[in-house]
């Protein structure tokens, strides 16, 4: 399942004043940048994700340009998947606005009265008439062809029968693959593989001599006999990090640093709610040319605490920052080497750690209760106070200013997860050069 334009698509349930005409939601840090999500109507004029939205105006006048209204995107995308998850038991959500379903794991009764395609139907019908927003769907025998069913659907809804496979992929790109990396495109496109057709029709042991196993399962893929269940990934996790680009360029230092304690707070509760405490960070600050700087730290023993993380992190920021002029445009900060954290209860009274998860506790609950932060850390509190002081929108998303930067970093639009490897082997290179400093 898939929402159609989302954000667009949130507009409009948003506002249904906005209904048949066209939409568009504008990213940047003023919202007017480049738009990064038009609805159909919208793309019949011609409006396209990442064009300028002055470009879009000019060519649709009649259009609507929204600024991005994150926070209620997130609630309608929360809508969207409790309508979801009463479907079917396996519920694997992928982004803000996709997800895949597992029906092979449920019981039998549930396809007396109906078939999966109605299932379907029936799931997109739901989600339009509560949520207010259109998805499409894919029906298909592994998520990869579901996904490609979907996205050769939108909008609406296919159904690939079983043994039907072979025949909807043959004229079909290899590039509509997600995940399919540039080198092994041009690898395939030098054996003459152009379409899953061509690929089907390739000696098997050929795919497997070139690219493994990965190539073998291509081959089974393409011959419609491949078949997968859908597994919900719960390994341990190896870091925690955020990276948020700032709702604009910050000349001021001392905000910068604000924000990033406030930010390594919430990262701090977020590690301690997964029983989890770090050994090392990592601070990386870029700038508005794109240059960045920072550094690590590495603890002696593994921590779980705000203020000795935010000690470690403002010294990394002090460390880094002198000298430097430029505004500071986007802040990662990373938690690795993660240890397990112990709040089990001991005889010889409440122990630090858990004293700590209490209070994260009702922290937390506070929060649901309220429906705000009605327990701030100082650095947090400085934060909002900043705010009021710049009257700057809010404008923090995890998700779009993100791929905004993926896509002037690396010239596509793909997943930021894709490229997340080498975004470690740049961190590990700022870090290395920030060692090498001291
Ligand atoms: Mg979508």
């Amino acid at each position: 399942m898939d929402g159609d334009s989302f954000f667009a698509s949130c507009e409009i349930a948003l506002n249904r004043n906005l209904e048949g005409r066209p939409v568009w939601v504008g990213g940047g840090r003023r919202g007017d940048g480049i738009v990064i999500a038009a609805n159909r109507t919208a793309k019949k004029f011609g409006v396209t994700t990442g064009m300028a939205c002055f470009e879009a105006a000019r060519i649709c006048p009649r259009g609507v340009l929204c600024r991005p209204h994150y926070t209620e995107y997130r609630d309608i995308s929360q809508k969207m998947f409790r309508v979801l998850e009463q479907y079917s038991p396996t519920l694997v959500p992928v982004s803000i606005d996709e997800g895949f379903l597992d029906f092979s794991t449920m019981d039998q009764t549930v396809w007396r009265n109906t078939t999966s395609a109605d299932y379907v139907k029936q799931i997109c019908q739901r989600i339009k008439n509560e949520v207010g927003i259109p998805v499409s769907a894919g029906l298909a025998s592994s998520s990869r062809l579901a996904k490609l069913a979907t996205d050769a659907a939108k909008p609406g809804f296919i159904e690939i029968s079983i043994g039907e496979e072979k025949e909807f992929l043959k004229d079909r790109s290899v590039r509509e693959l997600s995940g399919l990396g540039k080198n092994r495109q041009r690898a395939l496109a030098a054996l003459g593989a152009m379409t899953f057709g061509h690929v089907a029709n390739l000696p098997s042991h050929l795919l497997r001599k070139k690219f493994g196993i990965w190539g073998q399962q291509l081959w089974l893929f393409a011959n419609g006999r491949w078949s997968e269940p859908l597994l919900l990934e719960v390994k341990d996790r190896t870091t925690i990090s955020s990276n948020t680009t700032l709702p604009y360029d910050e000349p001021d230092y001392e905000a910068a640093l604000t924000f990033t304690l406030s930010e390594a707070t919430r990262l701090a509760g977020q590690l301690r709610r997964e029983q989890l405490q770090t050994r090392e960070i990592s601070l990386t600050i870029r700038f508005n040319d794109f240059s960045e700087t920072g550094g690590s730290h590495r603890f002696q023993h593994p921590q779980f605490q705000n203020s000795l993380i935010n000690t470690a992190l403002e010294g990394i920021f002090r460390d880094s920052m002198g000298g430097q002029f430029r505004p500071v445009r986007q802040i990662r900060i990373a938690m690795w080497n993660l240890a397990r954290l112990d709040t089990q209860p001991t005889l010889w009274g409440r122990t630090y750690a858990e004293r700590w998860g209490a209070l994260d506790d009702a922290a937390h609950k506070l929060q649901e209760q309220l429906k705000k932060t009605p327990l701030m850390t100082g650095a947090q509190l400085a934060l909002q106070h900043l705010d009021g002081v710049h009257k700057n929108p809010k404008a923090k998303c995890p998700f779009v200013p993100q791929r905004e930067m993926v896509k002037k970093l690396w010239g596509t639009d793909a997943d930021p997860l894709a490229h997340k490897g080498e975004w470690e082997k740049r961190l590990a290179k700022v870090s290395k050069q920030h060692q090498h400093q001291h």
